[in-house]
């Protein structure tokens, strides 16, 4: 398999990029799937998070982009306004050497004033939620009649998601002549179907994560009832002590009462579901980021997507009745060579879904005795880093710099202490060293930044 960039039919702008970019070699999903896309075919690609699927198809649609035209060339349809986020900036990042290359994200829960008033500037790639991309469509503020590319990313998601309807309805406004590429981490029966319905002779280019199976290590704990497992997963904590988590849960209530028991417990946890506003998912991700928390919890929902890789451990708190979907899950620990640890709870009326899990993975699943783990020890895990908010973002030009400046001058900080610095539109959030954020917000909040006061605190 061929995985040089650059003996693809690529613009050059787009080979210098990446080699500025230290894009060296394809992943396997760009290097099986790109030949196909700069052809102009149908794909369905499947892999999971974190294989690098958004450049497997963006760099399709850069290359083939005429920036001289004013028509919007692409459509790039995501499950949600993060996602959607996360795709468009690394469209941007691409598209860099490219000139007037206009990205543009049509999400709910902004503005559509805002949005329609840029639509009218043009654009040449939309990336977007389903739900407003089809309002906007519906209002014929958004015309896409002369797209060439329509992208479906994280279709699986779209699909839990109760997207299936607007898809197929945006599908209509689309031309009939064009290039579909649907990604999706699993391949479940309806996913096959949206395929047929939306492509034509689409080329199949699927990821193997087996490889990746052997580099961690699966536990197995059968349970008396499913109230035990709160005391279980401290068990299981005190005796590995993973340093960064994520806890899967079946429902979102079941979400939120496990990050209170754990914070009750002196873990610092968080927990994601569908029903949280977004600025409330934007703290929680960016403190488990950042390394300000230890564990996520969350629904499969919430976290299917999300770039959320070689953590130490996966524990689900509630084993699914989808084997693909319990691979998908054990697949964000051990990466990159090391190895990773997945613990299951299940009790005893759900083997039928160990047993799903031992046929799809073809492997012996090994039992473990949750009474034979001694606790001799409180376990306090204290993350590395603490958050702090300051009251300004992009809308007032704050940059890293200027926050990192400012902590270094004002705060007498070490750049060391300091860790990813996100800044959003109207706010940022910084982690710094656990035990050197009192005095960042207590210099900061009587100094300056970029010669401006803003508020501070713990966020
Ligand atoms: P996916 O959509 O499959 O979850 P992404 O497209 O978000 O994955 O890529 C995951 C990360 O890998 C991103 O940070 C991206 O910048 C990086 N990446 C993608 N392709 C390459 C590559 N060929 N070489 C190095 N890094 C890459
Ligand atoms: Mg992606």
């Amino acid at each position: 398999m061929e995985t040089k960039f650059e003996n693809l039919e690529l613009k050059s702008e787009l080979l210098t990029n990446l080699k500025e970019l230290k894009y060296e070699t394809m992943t396997p999903i760009q290097a099986q799937g790109l030949p196909f896309v700069l052809d102009g075919r149908d794909v369905i690609g499947r892999a999971k998070t974190g294989s690098g699927k958004t450049a497997a198809f963006a760099l399709g649609i850069l290359n083939s982009l005429d920036t001289g035209s004013q028509n919007i060339h692409s459509l790039v349809l995501c499950p949600t306004r993060e996602l959607a986020d996360q795709v468009a900036t690394e469209t941007r990042k691409l598209a860099r050497m490219l000139k007037n290359v206009k990205v543009m994200t049509i999400c709910g829960g902004t503005s559509e004033y805002h949005q329609e008033k840029s639509l009218s500037h043009g654009a040449h790639i939309i990336v977007g939620t389903p739900g407003r991309v089809l309002r906007l469509l519906k209002k014929k503020t958004l015309n896409l009649s002369l797209v060439n590319t329509f992208v479906l990313d994280e279709a699986d998601r779209m699909l839990d998601m109760g997207f299936h309807d607007d898809i197929m309805h945006i599908a209509t406004y689309l031309p009939k002549v064009r290039q579909t590429l649907l990604f999706s981490a699993t391949y479940p029966e309806d996913i096959q179907k949206l395929g047929e319905k939306v492509q034509k002779d689409a080329e199949h280019v699927k990821v193997d994560t087996d490889h990746e199976e052997n580099t961690i290590s699966q536990m197995f704990f059968e349970l008396q009832s499913h109230k035990d497992k709160n005391d279980a997963v401290l068990k299981i904590l005190d005796k590995y002590r993973p340093d960064r988590f994520i806890i899967f849960c079946k429902t979102k209530i079941i979400t939120d009462q496990v990050a209170a028991f754990l914070n009750k417990n002196g873990i610092y946890a968080g927990s994601i579901h569908g029903d949280l506003m977004q600025n409330e998912r934007t703290v929680v991700m960016t403190m488990f980021a950042n390394r300000s928390l230890s564990a996520l919890v969350a629904t499969d929902v919430a976290a299917r997507g999300l770039d959320i890789q070689g953590l130490a451990a996966v524990i689900n708190y509630d084993l699914p009745s989808d084997p693909e979907v319990y691979v998908h899950r054990v697949g964000r620990t051990g990466r990159a060579g090391e190895t990773g640890l997945a613990f299951s709870l299940y009790v005893e009326q759900e083997h039928g879904k160990l047993d799903a899990i031992e046929d799809y993975s073809n492997k012996n699943i090994k039992i473990e005795d949750i009474s034979a783990i001694e606790v001799d020890s409180q376990y306090d895990l204290i993350p590395e880093m603490k958050t702090m908010y300051i009251s300004g973002g992009k809308k007032d030009k704050l940059r890293p710099g200027d926050i990192l400046g400012a902590l270094v001058n004002e705060a007498k900080l070490e750049s060391a202490d300091v860790g990813d610095i996100n800044i959003m539109n109207v706010l940022s959030y910084v982690a710094i060293k656990e035990d050197k954020i009192e005095q960042a917000i207590s210099k900061l909040r009587n100094g300056r930044i970029k010669n401006r006061r803003f508020r501070v605190g713990h966020a």
